[in-house]
């Protein structure tokens, strides 16, 4: 593309992008299309020519707007908020012309660099020690695998050469997490062949926190029993309710047996940086590894995950593996990024991050994360103080869990379960669900850089009208 028709796009872009954002709350929350309606408006095959891009991009508006779902409106409240802010749209611009691949510091001195850096701002602002070092992956999935990956590592065994299979000198090896844990830690231990037998999950109080003295009871259990305890994952910020395991008290009890601590707090993380949320993640400095996602309530487009080791050269012990033609000369001293995972090219994600924390300042992050805290207790306050209505859970962020429960009503999860469909089918907000014990429970999830007391008082509004819609008085 000739330089002039790329500005002449390009500004065109941009002043889509910006209309966008100024009109997003006019968009339906969910998209409106059935499945494959995408599908059957698209060509069977590729344009045997190229396309004028004015063609192109006219499209955008009549075949991918209406099959987007949008994550940045500020009354997307379902499984966690999350949202761009408009630098961060920037970052991801920059990152694509540079397309750089970040395996080694010769080829990309810059993210390297630039990811340390911001890595250990992030670290400063969320008061964490000095020895923790972080890097980026993808998503906290991948984060996670990682921190599990070390953990099998340290614990001996030499996995990484003689593997698992066809030995009989491993025992089971168990990691435990607690009942209310992220899909990712199955999933973690399903990739690494420890197999979902490996994973014990530990059963929690009435305020979805594992109960550490079970963690205790089970970790003597196993080691009774000839298995070899190596993690243990609690979370700070739950997904179905957002609660808090008590990880200073799993600290002590990974202290005495040995065994790697893995901190997941891929949502709540981020309210590290404010200060009066800080007892939270008491115990936390104590950990081997910590994942928090940026991408998730730090106003950075998807993807961006941190993960966070006391010491990072277990990491590269488990996946340090430099082919012939990866080796460089008078560079002893550099760091690669390719030996901290299995990855060799790596995105240069740290750009869009950087943008976003110069933008805001620590001051600005911290106020965007103290209102989204307050708009969800206001919320919640609306729900205890309703009739109609109860909260399921505590409220220590910015998710509040509750449901309808209006008197004379026999099924409160069908009821639930229709006003959350209704709310998300008319488009005017998108709500999730989780289970608590038998009960269908409603998830409000407040984290979007858009977001106002007006989505707020909207949410409530339609909720109670779709209550009422439904005969409920
Ligand atoms: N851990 C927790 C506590 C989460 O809430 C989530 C996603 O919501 C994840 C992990 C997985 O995040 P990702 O999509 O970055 O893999």
């Amino acid at each position: 593309m000739p330089a002039d028709e790329f500005r002449k796009y390009g500004y065109e872009v941009v002043d889509w992008i910006a209309n966008y954002f100024e009109h997003i709350d006019e968009y339906p929350v969910l998209s409106q299309v059935e499945p494959n309606w995408l599908k059957d408006n698209m060509p069977a095959s590729a344009p045997e020519n190229g396309e004028d891009f004015g063609t192109v991009l006219a499209d955008v508006d009549r075949l991918i707007m209406p099959a987007v779902t949008h994550w940045n409106h500020p009354n997307f409240h379902g499984l966690f908020s999350t949202s761009t802010s408009s630098v961060g749209v920037f970052g991801e611009m920059l990152t694509a012309a540079f397309d750089l691949k970040g395996m080694l510091w010769r080829t990309s001195p810059v993210s390297t660099e630039l990811e340390d850096v911001v890595l250990d701002w992030l670290r400063q602002m969320m008061d964490l020690p000095e020895h923790f070092e972080g890097i980026i992956y993808d998503t906290a999935s991948v984060s996670t695998m990682h921190a599990i990956a070390a953990a099998r590592e340290k614990a001996g065994f030499s996995i990484r050469d003689k593997g698992m299979s066809g030995r009989d000198d491993v025992p089971l090896l168990r990691v435990y997490c607690s009942e209310h844990v992220h899909s990712s830690i199955d999933k973690g231990v399903i990739t690494l062949g420890l197999g979902l037998r490996s994973l014990r999950k530990i059963e929690c109080n009435d305020r979805f926190e594992m109960i550490p003295e079970k963690l205790a009871a089970a970790i003597e259990e196993d080691i009774a029993a000839g298995y070899k305890p190596i993690c243990v994952i609690p979370t700070i910020g739950t997904t179905s309710t957002s609660s808090v395991d008590p990880v200073d008290a799993i600290a002590d009890i990974c202290e005495k047996y040995g065994i790697w601590l893995h901190v997941d707090t891929a949502y709540a993380g981020s309210t590290a940086i404010v200060p009066e949320y800080r007892p939270l993640f008491k115990g936390w400095e104590r950990a081997d590894s910590i994942v928090v996602n940026p991408h998730k309530w730090l106003f950075t487009p998807f993807d961006l995950s941190v993960l966070y080791c006391k010491d990072l050269s277990v990491l590269k012990d488990a996946f340090s593996l430099v082919a012939e033609y990866l080796k460089t000369t008078g560079e002893q001293s550099v760091k690669n990024g390719m030996d901290y995972g299995i990855q060799l090219g790596r995105r240069f994600r740290a750009l869009k991050f950087w943008f976003v924390i110069r933008y805001f300042g620590r001051e600005g992050l911290i106020a965007r994360l103290r209102d989204h805290c307050r708009l969800a207790r206001l919320f919640a306050s609306w729900v205890e103080a309703s009739d109609r209505f109860e909260l399921l859970a505590p409220v220590p962020f910015a998710l509040v869990c509750f449901r309808a429960c209006p008197a004379g009503v026999e099924d409160l999860n069908a009821l639930n379960e229709r006003i959350m469909n209704d709310i998300n089918t008319s488009g005017e907000a998108y709500l999730s669900h989780t289970k608590l014990g038998d009960k269908y429970t409603l998830r409000l999830s407040v984290g979007s850089i858009r977001v106002e007391e007006r989505h707020i008082t909207k949410v409530w509004d339609s909720l109670n009208r779709h209550l009422a819609e439904g005969g409920v008085a």
